[in-house]
């Protein structure tokens, strides 16, 4: 079955047992051999759990009283500001760690309520939403009619059962004159390495929106004590210990990432801007391309269940609902004529990685004027939205090193093939695209790598001396790699070969970051340990970057 024929086929409904079959055999434990023989089967039925047919019922509506068990185990989110809408979420799984989520192949209809106040005393907007076990019992509320920059706070019911309460912001005004904008940038939240302890000091800070940028689930294995949490109080589904291939295998590990407290109460204490990095499909996938030599076609029926599965579980509107392996996730959004935000998807349409992929000498392979990193399509977005950008910074939220990264001084160096340098043309194009639509405060913001940078953006990376064109922020991860390390081994190495890289961290944590009039502040918040529960948290550097003059000074 070809890419096309795949987003062409249309929904179907009740194939869902023979679905089941399809993908326990899938997932049976056999891992990537077994799904290569069962790959006509899968294709057949992967999509045959359609969209629920415009204006009818696709499944019969559940009698709430038989929820016996708390249906709102994952939690709340909001998500995707605009000045006057956000996008309410939860998923209904009174046992989150099952395929159906605990609840039968029938409708659910959802209650929701948004009010001005924490009491839900000065409700503003209140309705019912269809909760379809084609879409995993996920529930996705377009609230419209809301004021602009305001807070609001908003609870869900099913039947006698309330979900927890979520805090929530409108955007500004799209012509508004605000003058501060506080965010996090946050990443790589691999449960098995730790805990989600710089989750629960982020649901505390005072922030407007979070940025998420990427590696929001890991495709791996997590064993029955989680990993490197070392669980001795509860021992985790076997249907965990395996690399996740199915669609029900991707919303089982949403449903065991999403049962994080820490999670949950960030989701629940902000609106989440989110966007994908390899590991929500598979790592280092670059297009159609696996990481593995599995044929295209197949890769696309994984990435369609993945996909497929992110969207059920992000607080996403419904022009960002895949079509079989297609996704929309690249997106703008305007925070008054303070800020705009382009949110970038360096996976989907990506080139393959030069040179087998890992940190190679760069050459005429990775430096091909044709590779590209984000698809002609999306490059040309970025440029004209930058072009009718009246915005004091222009952000760009996306997921791996912009930057040029050397790995050691002198001139026998090696680069990131995964990185944007591994597409120095498509990022030349970028750069290009910035200076001529005048972009003059560019701030990129980044995830992937598990430490924290601070670089200034050169326009020739190669010339320490040339202009600095803007800056980048890239944020630690939240779990991945463990416990880490203020000063990773290679520091020295990084720092010396890198006059831009202006900072370099390895604990886990996020990025607090602060947009004003006059200036953009960057604090580097880290905590000393995620393999024990219930670390500090602390400041590891601040910097500030002037507008108009861009590049990092300590604060
Ligand atoms: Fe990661
Ligand atoms: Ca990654």
């Amino acid at each position: 079955m070809t890419p096309a024929q795949i987003s062409r086929t249309p929904g179907q409904h009740g194939h869902s047992a023979e679905l089941r079959l399809a993908a326990q055999r899938i997932g049976s434990g056999v891992g990537r051999r077994r799904f290569l023989t069962v790959t006509g089967a899968a294709a057949a039925l992967a999509f045959a759990v359609g969209l629920p047919g415009a204006g009818t019922a696709a499944a019969a509506e559940l009698d709430t009283r038989k929820i016996t068990e708390d249906p709102f185990t994952l939690g709340v989110a909001s998500g995707d500001p605009l000045p006057s809408s956000v996008l309410l979420w939860t998923r209904l799984a009174p046992r989150p760690y099952e395929a159906d989520g605990g609840l039968p192949a029938r409708r659910v209809e959802v209650r929701w309520e948004i009010a001005g106040d924490e009491r839900f005393r000065r409700i503003v907007r209140r309705g019912s939403a269809t909760a379809h076990p084609e879409f995993g019992h996920s529930v996705h509320v377009d609230v419209d009619g809301l004021d602009s920059d305001r807070n609001f706070y908003y609870r869900f019911r099913a039947g006698s059962w309330t979900s927890p309460t979520g805090r929530t912001r409108t955007a500004p005004a799209r012509n508004a004159r605000n003058s501060s904008l506080s965010l996090a940038a946050v990443s790589c939240q691999a449960y098995h390495d730790g805990y989600f302890t710089a989750y629960q000091h982020l649901a505390d800070e005072d922030v407007d929106v979070v940025f998420h940028l990427g590696d929001y689930l890991y495709e791996y294995a997590v064993t029955a004590t989680g990993g490197a949490r070392g669980y001795t109080d509860r021992v985790l589904p076997d249907h965990f210990n395996r690399e996740t291939l199915t669609l029900e295998d991707y919303r089982m590990r949403y449903g065991l990432y999403k049962s994080d407290p820490d999670l949950r109460a960030a989701h629940a204490a902000h609106p989440f801007v989110v966007t994908w990095d390899d590991h929500e499909t598979e790592n280092n996938y670059a297009g159609d391309t696996p990481e593995n030599s599995v044929p295209p076609e197949e890769f696309l029926l994984r990435r369609a269940a993945a996909y497929r599965a992110y969207w059920e579980n992000q607080p996403l509107r419904t022009p960002q609902r895949p079509t079989g392996p297609d996704m929309r996730l690249y997106r703008r959004l305007r925070f008054g004529r303070l800020a705009q935000f382009d949110i970038l998807d360096t996976r989907q349409y990506r080139s393959n990685q030069a040179y087998g992929d890992g940190w190679k000498v760069p050459g005429p392979e990775s430096e091909d004027p044709s590779r590209t990193m984000t698809g002609a399509a999306q490059e040309r977005w970025l440029i004209d939205g930058w072009k009718a950008s009246a915005a004091r910074w222009n952000v760009v939220p996306q997921q791996v090193t912009f930057a040029q990264r050397r790995d050691v001084p002198g001139d026998a160096y090696k680069l990131s093939m995964d990185s944007w340098d591994g597409y120095p043309a498509s990022r030349q194009r970028v750069m290009d695209g910035a200076e001529a639509a005048g972009i003059e405060n560019l701030m990129v913001l980044t995830g992937d790598v598990h430490v924290g940078y601070g670089f200034d953006l050169k326009k020739d990376f190669d010339d320490p001396a040339s202009r600095t064109v803007g800056t980048e922020v890239v944020a630690t991860s939240i779990a991945s790699g463990k416990d880490g390390s203020e000063k990773p081994a290679n520091w020295d190495n990084l720092t010396r070969a890198n006059p831009h890289m202006k900072f370099y961290n390895g604990r886990r944590g996020y990025a607090l970051v602060t947009l004003g009039t006059q200036q953009a502040r960057a604090d580097f918040r880290t905590v000393p340990a995620v393999t024990t529960p219930g670390a500090p948290v602390a400041t590891a550097a601040s910097f500030v970057t002037e507008a108009g003059n861009p590049g990092l000074t300590p604060a």
